[in-house]
């Protein structure tokens, strides 16, 4: 296992901004095999994620494979030796089987506003957070709403001297109701694992009747709506500020976002919102629209604007036969069989690959599927020495129609907004058009079917 840092965690590690947390549920967004019972609040932190991310290297004796400080450069597929070769930083290494595990959200979208680099003060993007930052006593301004940003200012309101938080499309927002795991309930889940497990199970049962309203666009969204705008009403008694933050495309077309103290924050004396495009960047500040002769003056900017996901550069480094990953995926569209293996790169598995994104329930379902499937092309592979495989182009194009189809339907696509789920063309190429427990059934194990099988020299 190569890793470019000096630790795993991904997320969990970089995103250090005040109030980072995870906005699913913890006993379903940690491993269904190392269920923690101690979780210490409903929804857990950044921190502790981390911690049970190490806890599990540690548990299953994983840390004598891992190398840190392994920075993959190149990864080349080898069609004569039926080989993959890695160059990276800490050396290179030959294998059968390649497994890409990068992540979707760690490259930062720096948005293209004129002056950027002109400004004076503090500037940085909430994914690369400075550990010394103090808010204490400074104008700040926020830039983004989605689900990060909402994180970042109720934390650091209160301490700034004024705070401005740039607005280009109102989220829904709905209730999060977290609250300390209490002892009573901690106590039960470590002793009667069944009462842990039922809790999981609900929780996952709950995700996955959500995640059929979005892809079918049902009437339980009108339901969300209802909830999240009195959730508005309640917070917000100002009705100007109510309306600038009230959402105009159907709940859960971008990212649902869960939270009891943004709109509180928002509503704060020294918390401003300013819906009107952001015109440029001077060294002193921002300029926005409703009056391009003033410059709103601040000594920090926080840059909330989200990540390349659909553009990730990592796969530029992933060679077979003439070309890369990232060159066909431009001439085409990011996709990949099962979200996980792609034509004319045998023997790669991605994890978290094209349309495997989740509105509402958790990744590390999806991360377990493909992982069984990764572990049943492994499987096949080292009882077969001298055979490939490469998953058939035309089993790709039906597996994408079918996708297309499935999609066409959904509130992402139906639901009038946009959004990164989409890539440059505007295609949804992120999420994934169906239950979690579709998916699983679908990557249990390889069908030999699916896949040309190469002979090496
Ligand atoms: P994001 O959801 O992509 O939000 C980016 C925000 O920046 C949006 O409000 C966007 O506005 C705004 N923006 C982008 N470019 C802009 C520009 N040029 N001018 C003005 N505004 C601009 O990014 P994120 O908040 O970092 O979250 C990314 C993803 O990370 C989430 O969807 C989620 O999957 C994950 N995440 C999860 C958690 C969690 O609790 N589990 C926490 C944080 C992040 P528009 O809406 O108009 O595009």
């Amino acid at each position: 296992m190569l890793e470019r840092a000096d630790d795993v965690g991904g997320v969990w590690r970089d995103n250090i901004y005040p109030g980072c947390r995870c906005d699913v549920p913890s006993l379903l967004y940690s491993f269904s095999f190392a269920q923690k019972p101690d979780w210490t609040t409903h929804y857990a932190g950044a921190a502790e994620i981390w911690q049970y991310l190490r806890d599990c290297v540690q548990n299953f004796g994983l840390e004598g494979h891992l190398l840190t400080g392994h920075d993959v450069t190149d990864a080349s597929w080898d069609d004569a030796s039926g080989t993959w070769n890695v160059t990276s930083t800490g050396g290179d290494f030959r294998a059968r089987m390649l497994i890409i595990a990068v992540g979707a959200l760690n490259e930062p979208t720096i948005p293209a506003i004129a002056g950027l680099s002109d400004f004076d003060g503090e500037l940085f993007h909430s994914g690369q957070w400075p550990s010394d930052f103090d808010p204490a006593g400074k104008r700040i301004a926020v830039i983004g709403t989605g689900a990060s940003a909402i994180q970042i200012v109720p934390e650091i309101a209160p301490a700034a001297a004024a705070l401005a938080v740039y607005q280009r499309t109102p989220p829904w927002i709905m209730p999060r109701g977290d609250k300390p795991m209490g002892s009573r309930a901690r106590a039960l889940f470590e002793a009667i694992p069944a009462t842990r497990q039922a809790a999981r199970d609900w929780q996952f049962l709950t995700k996955e009747v959500t995640t059929t309203q979005f892809v079918k666009s049902g009437r339980l969204l009108e339901f969300v709506g209802k909830i999240s705008s009195k959730h508005l009403a309640a917070q917000i008694p100002d009705p100007a500020l109510r309306e600038q933050l009230t959402a105009h495309y159907t709940p859960g077309c971008k990212r649902l976002l869960l939270s009891d103290d943004w709109y509180p924050a928002l509503a704060r004396d020294n918390v401003t919102v300013v819906s009107e495009p952001i015109e440029r960047i001077t060294a002193a500040g921002i300029v926005d629209s409703a009056d391009p002769g003033k410059t709103r003056e601040f000594d920090a900017i926080v840059l909330a604007t989200g990540f390349q996901v659909t553009a990730n550069s990592f796969f530029a480094r992933v060679r077979a036969r003439g070309s890369s990953i990232a060159q066909d995926w431009l001439a085409t569209r990011p996709s990949a069989y099962l979200g996980s293996t792609v034509h004319g790169y045998p023997n790669l598995i991605v994890m978290t690959g094209p349309n495997t994104g989740l509105g509402s329930s958790s990744m590390v379902l999806m991360i377990e599927a493909q992982a069984a499937y990764a572990a049943s092309m492994a499987a096949y592979l080292h009882t077969h020495p001298r055979t490939s495989l490469d998953v058939r182009p035309e089993v790709v194009d039906a597996y994408l129609r079918d996708l297309d189809a499935r999609l066409a339907n959904s509130v992402w696509e139906t639901g009038g907004c946009s959004s990164w789920y989409r890539d440059a063309k505007g295609r949804i190429t992120t999420m994934w058009p169906g239950t979690t427990t579709r998916f699983r059934k679908l990557t249990r194990q390889i069908n030999l079917d699916d896949y040309a099988l190469l002979t090496a020299e």
